[in-house]
């Protein structure tokens, strides 16, 4: 297996080189995503100099956190509304809000502000979670009334295919909708982010404006 360290630098150059191809300006954040790997591996994400990290199911998040100290948690996974109690202490980011049940189960158990990213199913594709492209907004407007749940930007995922043009298209309907929200200069939802780029298609995300990429199988895999 790659040290985690040479796969961040090989990472860092590919993201630093995406960029300068559109000379993108803004900062990207590297979500070490550690659902595969066991604790030792995500503790050498830690060595390495990683500070945010990304699992999706509880059963990962808990065991981890256990174990590993020094990290900004990201829960990255569909969270199921019976799930958020033993969750949402736990972690910093979530960046799959995704429906108005599992926003009013955070209202009721989070005991601080949880910063999440609102899912977007910009590709449409049946298979994936998320909320319809055009439902974004009057999602987000609704979301006004909880306190405990600031919108810092939008999560996608892309579809799985080898067409490149394809998937620049989802991250580039994300950035616009992104744009759309934050121009409506909501005080619960700056959305200023975009999470968006996995192991492989980080590149074309950074290109597209990603500011959080979401990378486990290049980087600790
Ligand atoms: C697993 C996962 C990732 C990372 O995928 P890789 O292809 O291994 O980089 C990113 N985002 C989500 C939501 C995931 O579930």
């Amino acid at each position: 297996m790659a040290k985690i360290e040479n796969n961040l630098q090989n990472i860092r150059e590919k993201i630093l080189a995406a960029k300068e191809t559109v000379q993108a300006q803004q900062d990207v954040q590297i979500i070490a995503v550690t659902k595969q790997v066991d604790i030792a591996r995500t503790q050498e994400a830690i060595a390495a100099g990683l500070v945010h990290l990304g699992e999706n199911r509880p059963e990962g998040l808990h065991s981890k956190t256990a174990h590993v100290a020094g990290a900004t948690w990201h829960f990255i996974g569909t969270l199921q509304t019976r799930k958020v109690k033993q969750v949402i202490q736990h972690i910093d980011y979530l960046h799959s809000l995704d429906r108005m049940s599992l926003a009013e189960e955070i209202e009721k158990r989070a005991e601080r502000k949880v910063k999440c990213f609102v899912q977007a199913n910009v590709s449409g594709e049946a298979s994936k979670h998320g909320i319809a492209t055009e439902e974004v907004i009057p999602f987000i407007q609704e979301l006004e009334k909880f306190s405990k749940i600031e919108v810092v930007g939008l999560m996608t995922m892309a579809p799985h295919v080898e067409d490149a043009a394809e998937i620049r298209q989802v991250f580039q309907k994300l950035k616009k909708l992104q744009q759309e929200v934050a121009a409506l200069q909501l005080p619960y939802a700056p959305c200023t982010e975009l999470s968006m780029g996995m192991s492989n298609d980080y590149e074309i995300a950074v290109q597209e404006g990603a500011t959080f990429v979401r990378i486990g199988t290049a980087l600790v895999g």
